[in-house]
C-alpha cells in the first residue's frame, strides 16, 4: 500500500519517485527558501501554530504517520474498487452536483417549504443564525424538559458549534454514542476525521483508554472485545438519557423529514428511547424531493467508506407518540459562503470524507494539524471563510494535485477553490514574507523566457559545483528523503530544439 504525491488520478498507490524532475532542479533554490520559511513559521506573529508546525508534530511518530497514511489509502482503494461496479457512477455524480446546484440557487424556497411541511407533521422548527443561537436553542429545549443527560450521535454541526462544552458547563451530561466519537470524547480530543473521528488512534491506545475508563482487561486490544465493552457502557447511557440529539445528513423539503445515516444504529437507538429528539441541521443539507435521496445515499456510502450504502438510513418525519421532535436549522456563516461566487459550491458537500482519504497532505499530517472542525481539503476551503487570518495557511496545505476534486461525489472543484483562497490570502496581505519572496522570485523567472533559460543554466552549473551540503542540510526538509537526479548538460528545451531540427533534416 503506498502513497503518491503527484496525483491520485493514478490509483495504483505507487510509492513516490525518489527521482525529482528537472523542474525540481530549476526551482530548488526556491524550495530551499520555502522550506526554510516554513520552518521559521512554526509560530506566526499571531501566536497561532501553523499547519506546518502541527503537521511536523504528527510526523515525529514515523510509525503512526505510515499507518495513518495506509489506513486512509485503504479506504480510498475500497471506494475505487466499489465504484467500478457502477457504470453510471459519473452520471450519478453529475446528477448529485446538479441537484445541489438547484438547492443552492433556491435555498430560501426549499427552507420555507421544509419548515411548513415539518410543522404540519408536528415538528417544532427553530432557526439559528450562529453557533451561539444554536446552543441556546438546544439548551432551552433541554431546560424546559428538565433534562440533565443526553445522548448524541455524530454531528459535525454540533462540533462546529462547540455544543458539548456549552451544555456541560450548564450541568448537562453529554454522551457521544458513535464509537469513534465516544473514544475521542473520553480522550478529550476533537475528531480528526469527519467520518472516522478516531482514525489517528491505534487499537492498543484505545485498549489502554478503555482499561482506565471502562475497566476492561489491562493490555486488551482486540477490537471485538473493546467494541463489546463500549456497547455495554453505552447501553446504560441510552437507557438513562432523557433527550437525544442527532446531526442530519439530508433534510427533504417536499416532506419536511430528516434523514440520518449511521453505521452503528446509535442515532436510532437514542431517538427511539428518549422522549425528546433534537435534530441539528445546516441550511445546506436540504434536498428538494424524496426521490432525490437515492442519488445521495448511493454516493455517500461508497465515497465515505467503500460500502454500497450506510448500514442505517433512518427517516424521521414526526414525533413519536407522547414525544417531542425538534429541528434546529443553522446558518453559522453558510449564507456568507453562499454569497461568495467562487466558493459557494463548497456548500454542496455531503461530508463523505473522501477528499481527506485521498489527500496526500491530510494522510501525512493528520486531521488535528488543521485546527478546524472540518479538516482536509474541504475544511481548507471552509475555514478561511470563517476566519481568514487564523486559517490563512490551510489553502497551502495541498499539493493542488486535484485528487480531492476527482473523488468528490458532488463534483466540488476543491483544488481550484484552494488556489483561489491562496490568491485572496496574498491580495489581502496575509501571506508571510517567507512564502511571498520565493514565490515572487519564481513568478518573475517563470514569466520571462530569457530569464528562465538563464536561471536554468545557472542552476545546472551551480548544482554541479556546489558542495553537497548546500542542498542536503538541516534546513532543507526536501533533501532528507530525496536525491536529485544527475544534472543534465542541457535543458529539455535545448534538447528538443536540437533534435527537432535533426529530425526535420
Ligand atoms: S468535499 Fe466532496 S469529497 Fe470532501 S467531504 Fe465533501 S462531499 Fe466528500
Amino acid at each position: 500500500m503506498g502513497f503518491c504525491v503527484c496525483s491520485n488520478r493514478c490509483t495504483s498507490g505507487s510509492l513516490p519517485s525518489a527521482n525529482p524532475t528537472l523542474q525540481d532542479a530549476y526551482i530548488l533554490p526556491g524550495i530551499v527558501l520555502l522550506r526554510y520559511g516554513l520552518k521559521q513559521s512554526v509560530h506566526y506573529n499571531t501566536g497561532i501554530m501553523s499547519h506546518a508546525s502541527r503537521a511536523a508534530d504528527f510526523l515525529k511518530d514515523d510509525a503512526r504517520t505510515d499507518w495513518h497514511n495506509k489506513s486512509l489509502w485503504h479506504v480510498r482503494s475500497k471506494r475505487d474498487a466499489l465504484i467500478q461496479h457502477i457504470p453510471e457512477w459519473e452520471a450519478i455524480r453529475q446528477l448529485g452536483s446538479d441537484i445541489k446546484d438547484n438547492v443552492l440557487s433556491n435555498l430560501d424556497v426549499y427552507l420555507e417549504q421544509f419548515e411548513a411541511r415539518a410543522k404540519a407533521n408536528g415538528v417544532i422548527v427553530h432557526w439559528a443564525a450562529d453557533a451561539a443561537e444554536h446552543n441556546e436553542i438546544v439548551h432551552s429545549i433541554l431546560e424546559k424538559h428538565k433534562v440533565d443527560r443526553i445522548v448524541k450521535s455524530k454531528s459535525m454541526l454540533t462540533e462546529e458549534c462547540h455544543l458539548n462544552p456549552y451544555l456541560e458547563e450548564r450541568g448537562i451530561e453529554v454522551i457521544d454514542t458513535d464509537l469513534g466519537e465516544r473514544i475521542i470524547q473520553m480522550k478529550n480530543e476533537p475528531p480528526s476525521h469527519i467520518v472516522m473521528p478516531a482514525i489517528h488512534l491505534k487499537k492498543e491506545e484505545i485498549g489502554q483508554l478503555f482499561h482506565e475508563q471502562l475497566n476492561t482487561e489491562k493490555g486488551a486490544s482486540d477490537p471485538q472485545y473493546l467494541t463489546e465493552a463500549a456497547r455495554q457502557h453505552l447501553r446504560e447511557k441510552f437507557l438513562a438519557a432523557k433527550a437525544a440529539i442527532t446531526g442530519v445528513n439530508f433534510g427533504i423539503a417536499e416532506t419536511g423529514g430528516v434523514v440520518v445515516c449511521t453505521n452503528e444504529g446509535n442515532a436510532d437507538m437514542g431517538v427511539h428511547l428518549a422522549p425528546v429528539q433534537i435534530h441539528c441541521m445546516g441550511i445546506e443539507k436540504l434536498i428538494p424531493r424524496a426521490e432525490h435521496l437515492a442519488v445521495f445515499t448511493r454516493l455517500l456510502g461508497r465515497s465515505a467508506t467503500g460500502q454500497p450504502i450506510t448500514v442505517y438510513t433512518s427517516h424521521h418525519h414526526r414525533p413519536k407518540p407522547g414525544g417531542e421532535m425538534h429541528v434546529v436549522i443553522v446558518d453559522n456563516g453558510r449564507t456568507k459562503q453562499l454569497g461568495r461566487e467562487d466558493f459557494r459550491n463548497s456548500l454542496k458537500c455531503i461530508r463523505c470524507g473522501a477528499c481527506m482519504n485521498t489527500c496526500p497532505i491530510y494522510r501525512r499530517s493528520g486531521g488535528h494539524s488543521y485546527d478546524h472542525t472540518i479538516p482536509g481539503p474541504i475544511g481548507s476551503i471552509l475555514s478561511p471563510g470563517k476566519d481568514l487570518k487564523k486559517h490563512k495557511d490551510l489553502p497551502f496545505a495541498s499539493t493542488l494535485c486535484g485528487s480531492c476534486s476527482d473523488v468528490c461525489p458532488v463534483k466540488i472543484d476543491i483544488h481550484e477553490q484552494l488556489y483561489k483562497w491562496r490568491q485572496i490570502v496574498n491580495s489581502e496581505g496575509h501571506m508571510e514574507t517567507s512564502k511571498k519572496l520565493p514565490l515572487a522570485g519564481a513568478g518573475n523567472v517563470l514569466s520571462r523566457g530569457g530569464l528562465y533559460n538563464f536561471m536554468g543554466k545557472a542552476a545546472r552549473t551551480a548544482l554541479k559545483l556546489a558542495p553537497r551540503a548546500m542542498v542536503y542540510n538541516r534546513f532543507n526538509a526536501w533533501g532528507k528523503s530525496r536525491e536529485l537526479p544527475e544534472v543534465p548538460e542541457e535543458s529539455f528545451k535545448e534538447w528538443y530544439a536540437k533534435n527537432r531540427k535533426e529530425n526535420q533534416n
